[in-house]
């Protein structure tokens, strides 16, 4: 097909910026192998064996505690923060912005000072974040006036040597010095 008078003149000037050879900067991050075998004859990719790459990951999650800010802001200065109903008084030792019986706004109180074991588990395996430090204890405290139990770490107890004598045990919370607004802030010690 012969080319229209406007086509020649495209090819004929060539724009200011485009540039000839150009490349991108390479950098000596992830996998670098060189003289990967490649077969001559392309039916033989299907047998190939699969490439697995190792890379770093990383994602800021952006979270809002909403509601439940003011027991974050507790930990912070040493409170552990429950909520109560001011209707029926039942008394949750985490935050609860409604009461799950009578749906009535409840109250911002503080717990007890010290709590008991109610229970606990030993950890030998964990999510990513706390793998490295299995193996630890998990307990429920339970608290005077309070209806529902708390969830936390267990320091202080030898998790390799277990007993049931530590059920009914007497805890205090423990905070940390650097608050990471986490609920991993707070952890209970022999009282
Ligand atoms: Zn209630």
């Amino acid at each position: 097909m012969a080319k229209t008078k406007a086509q020649a003149k495209v090819k004929a000037v060539k724009p200011a910026l485009v540039v000839d050879d150009a490349k991108q900067e390479e950098s000596l991050e992830g996998t670098v192998l060189y003289n990967v075998p490649f077969p001559k004859d392309l039916k033989q990719l299907k047998g190939m064996a699969p490439i697995i790459i190792k890379h770093p990951y990383h994602i800021d999650y952006v979270h809002s505690y909403g509601q439940d800010s003011p027991f974050f802001a507790g930990l912070a200065n040493k409170k552990l923060l429950a909520t109560r109903c001011p209707k029926c008084g039942y008394t949750y030792a985490t935050p609860k912005l409604h009461c799950m019986w009578d749906g009535a706004e409840c109250n911002w109180v503080e717990l007890p000072e010290t709590g008991t074991i109610h229970c606990f588990t030993v950890c030998h395996f964990g999510s990513e974040e706390f793998l490295k430090e299995t193996p630890f204890i998990l307990a429920l405290i339970e608290f005077e006036g309070a209806n529902t139990r708390f969830l936390t770490r267990l320091i202080g107890f030898d998790p390799n040597q277990a007993s049931l004598d530590w059920i009914g045990m007497k805890v205090k919370p423990k905070f940390k010095r650097l608050s990471k607004f986490k609920p991993t802030d707070v952890y209970f010690v022999p009282a």
